[in-house]
């Protein structure tokens, strides 16, 4: 899978992409990231990237000219890929846009700086707009690494086991049971005892159970839409009694 990033700082991006997971993805031809510098495509000799907005108002806004330049540049290299602007006006990423990002042979990513990019060049190059949250960042590089990280977890062979993507929060759209590793006991707090029992289905079952019960104590938006069976349905239902008889 092919990311293109088009952004006006790519040193920010030496990090994330240079280590861990991503790094091996990239090493093993898995995902290939390429970095775009906008202002190499401005056109005159300042290398002007930005102007104040037309009809006033605080701050700068994206000249479309360089943006135009580059992102054509980027589609010379990845001609089918769909192209993305980052924005808090997009709609909002979560684990299934994630999945269906990565179906995509390539992705062309637009890191927004300032008070945005002109309007014009989402009329006429962007297929999808993407906010990471309802917050507003400095800039979009931040949140287009969060989209290379989290849609490279669905292409296939970057995480070491195809398990874990299974397994993970939101997979069946329930939040993670609590995990353990060694030791044992730590300060006085041991590992639930079901899980040394080595009884496999009872550790399905406890797991089960406690990702229906931090869902629906965190996340209870989440279960509306999550795959339940009648049996998740009754222990949720004998949750809320208890809850409910506690207060
Ligand atoms: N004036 C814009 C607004 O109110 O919508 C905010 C611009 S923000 C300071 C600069 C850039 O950061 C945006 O163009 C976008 O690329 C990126 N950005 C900020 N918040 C974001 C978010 N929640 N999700 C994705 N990108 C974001």
């Amino acid at each position: 899978m092919k990311f293109d990033i088009l952004t006006l700082f790519p040193a920010m991006f030496d990090g994330p992409l240079t280590e861990s997971i991503l790094k091996r993805a990239a090493e093993k031809g898995l995902i290939e990231v390429k970095l775009h510098n906008i202002r190499d495509f401005a056109f005159d000799r300042h290398s002007v990237t930005d102007d104040y907005p037309y009809g006033g108002g605080a701050g700068m806004v994206m000249k479309v000219e360089p943006l135009a330049a580059c992102i054509e540049h980027a589609k010379v290299g990845s001609p089918r890929a769909r192209v993305i602007l980052t924005t808090p006006r997009g709609r909002s990423f979560n684990h299934a846009v994630a999945e269906e990002l990565a179906r995509e042979e390539a992705l062309i990513i637009i890191c927004g700086r300032y008070e945005g990019v002109d309007e014009r060049v989402r009329e006429l190059f962007v297929d999808d707009e993407i906010s990471i949250g309802d917050f507003v960042l400095t800039g979009g590089e931040m949140a287009a690494m969060v989209l290379v990280d989290a849609v490279s977890r669905f292409v296939p062979g970057v995480l070491g086991s195809d398990e874990s993507a299974v397994n993970d929060s939101f997979a069946d759209g329930l939040l993670e049971y609590p995990q353990y590793t060694r030791p044992a006991e730590f300060r006085g707090l041991g590992v639930p005892s079901v899980l040394l029992s080595g009884n496999h289905q009872e550790i399905a079952k406890w797991r089960r159970r406690q990702s229906l019960g931090r869902t629906a104590a965190s996340r209870p938006d989440l279960l509306k839409d999550a795959h339940l069976s009648a049996s998740d349905r009754e222990y949720l239902e004998e949750l809320q009694r208890v809850a409910g008889s506690d207060g």
